[in-house]
C-alpha cells in the first residue's frame, strides 16, 4: 500500500516540522532578538511569543485531526461506502459528481469548524485579536458555506459537463475552464463578495491619499482611489494591499493600520507593495501555477483512467468523481514535497519588493513600520529555519528589519 505509506509519512513529516517549530519557540521566545533590543521589551515579547505558541499548537491539532480522518476516510473504507450509496441516488455522472463533492466539501467544513471557533473565540479573544460577536461569526460561517457550494455546484457540473463531452480532452477543457472561472472571481471579487464580509469606505484622510497617488505615480502605477475597509469589526490584525487587474489601481487599507501606522510607514508598507506590481510578482506567481495547474491536471487524468487505481486504496471498485478525489488526495500528498520550492520562491518576491521599496521610501519608515506590523499582529519572531524554509511565505520580520537597517541591505537575487 504504497499511497498509505507515503500518507501516513508525509503529514507526519509536516507534523514533526510544526513540533521542532514549538520546542523551538519554548527554548528562544523569551530572547530578544538583536536589533530589537529597545524596540520591544520582555512583556511584549512574551505575549508575542505565547500567541505563537497557542496558534501553533491550535494548527498542530488542526492539521492531526484533519490528517486522520481523511486517512481514516480513504483507507478505512467510509469513502468507499459513501460512494456506493451516491451511485443509487442517481445513474448521471453530473448529479453523482456533484452530490460527491458537496458532502466531501461539507464535510471539510464541518472537520474545520471547531478549530475556527477556537481560534475566534479562545486564541484571538485572549489576546485582544477578536473583534467578532458570535453572531457576526455564523453570519459569515453561513455566507462562507453559501459561496462555497455555489462554486462546488459551478465547478463540479461544468467540469462533469465537459468529462462526458470529451473524454479525450476534458483535461486542457477544465484546465482552461478553471482558468476563467479563476479570472472572473479575481475580477469580480472586490465588487461582489469582498461587500459581503468587509465594508469598504473611501479614505477620510484627503492628504494621505495624495501622497499615495504620488508615491504610486512616481514608479507609473495610477492609483483610481484609495479605500479604507472596516475591519476591525472582526479582527485587530493589520494589513494593506493593492487590487485590480490592470495598469489602474485600488490601494485597500485596514483601519487597524491606518490606526497603528504613520504617515511614513505607510507608505514604506505601500511602496513594498508597490514593488510587488512593478517588479510582476503577481502575474510572474499567476502563470506559474498556471503552468503547474495543466501539469497536474493532466497527471489526474492519467492517473484517474489508470485501472490499479481503486487497488491503491483497498477498494473493488471508485466512481469517476472518487478516483477524482484520490488524484486530489494522492496531489495534495506530492504538493507537500513542491511546497518548500514554492515558499522559497514567494520569500525571494518579498527580498525583492523590500529592495525596490528602498528605492522610493528610507529604510528605516519601512523597519519601523514592519516592526510595528509584528508586534502589532505578535508574530512569532523566533521561528524555527526548518519551519520558516517549509511554511513561511515571507522572510522573518528580524532578517527584513536587519537588511533594511544595513548599509548594503540590496539583495543579490
Ligand atoms: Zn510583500
Amino acid at each position: 500500500m504504497l499511497l498509505l505509506d507515503l500518507a501516513l509519512l508525509l503529514p507526519s513529516l509536516e507534523a514533526a516540522i510544526r513540533i521542532i517549530n514549538l520546542r523551538y519557540l519554548r527554548y528562544h521566545g523569551n530572547e530578544i532578538p538583536s536589533g530589537f533590543e529597545g524596540v520591544i521589551d520582555a512583556t511584549t515579547l512574551g505575549r508575542m511569543s505565547a500567541y505563537a505558541g497557542d496558534t501553533g499548537r491550535l494548527g498542530l491539532a488542526s492539521h492531526l485531526v484533519a490528517q486522520a480522518l481523511i486517512i481514516l476516510a480513504i483507507f478505512g473504507g467510509a469513502l468507499e461506502r459513501y460512494d456506493q450509496w451516491i451511485a443509487h441516488v442517481s445513474h448521471s455522472l453530473i448529479i453523482q459528481g456533484v452530490c460527491f463533492f458537496l458532502g466531501v466539501s461539507w464535510c471539510f467544513v464541518l472537520i474545520s469548524l471547531p478549530f475556527g471557533m477556537v481560534s475566534s473565540f479562545v486564541i484571538e479573544q485572549r489576546f485582544g485579536f477578536n473583534h467578532t460577536t458570535k453572531g457576526l461569526f455564523w453570519a459569515d460561517f453561513a455566507k462562507g458555506l453559501l459561496l462555497s457550494t455555489v462554486f462546488v455546484l459551478v465547478l463540479t457540473s461544468c467540469g462533469l459537463c465537459l468529462v462526458k463531452w470529451s473524454p479525450q480532452f476534458w483535461w486542457v477543457l477544465v484546465w482552461l475552464f478553471f482558468l476563467v472561472f479563476e479570472v472572473t472571481v479575481t475580477l469580480v471579487a472586490p465588487r461582489l463578495i469582498e461587500p459581503l464580509f468587509m465594508k469598504t469606505t473611501p479614505l477620510e484622510r484627503e492628504e494621505l491619499e495624495a501622497d499615495i497617488c504620488a508615491l504610486a505615480k512616481s514608479t507609473g502605477v495610477k492609483v483610481d482611489r484609495v479605500f479604507q475597509v472596516d475591519a476591525s469589526r472582526r479582527s485587530g490584525h493589520t494589513n494593506a494591499y493593492f487590487t485590480g487587474l490592470g495598469p489602474v489601481k485600488r490601494v485597500i487599507l485596514f483601519d487597524t493600520l491606518l490606526e497603528k501606522l504613520d504617515r511614513a510607514e505607510i507608505l514604506a508598507v505601500l511602496a513594498h507593495e508597490l514593488g510587488h506590481w512593478k517588479l510582476r510578482h503577481i502575474s510572474k506567481s499567476f502563470v506559474m501555477f498556471q503552468a503547474l495547474a495543466l501539469g497536474a491536471i493532466y497527471g489526474a487524468y492519467r492517473f484517474i483512467n489508470w485501472e490499479g487505481l481503486p487497488s491503491l486504496i483497498g477498494a473493488a471498485h471508485c466512481s469517476f468523481p472518487m478516483r477524482v478525489s484520490i488524484a486530489m488526495f494522492t496531489g495534495s500528498l506530492v504538493s507537500v514535497c513542491l511546497s518548500p520550492c514554492l515558499k522559497a520562491l514567494s520569500r525571494r518576491h518579498e527580498w525583492q519588493a523590500d529592495n525596490f521599496a528602498r528605492g522610493l521610501v528610507e529604510p528605516s519608515a519601512l523597519a519601523s513600520g514592519l516592526i510595528k506590523l509584528a508586534v502589532d499582529n505578535l508574530a512569532n519572531l523566533h521561528p524555527h529555519p526548518l519551519y520558516s524554509a517549509y511554511y513561511a511565505s515571507h522572510p522573518t520580520v528580524v532578517a527584513r528589519v536587519a537588511r533594511l537597517r544595513s548599509h548594503d541591505g540590496t539583495v543579490g537575487i
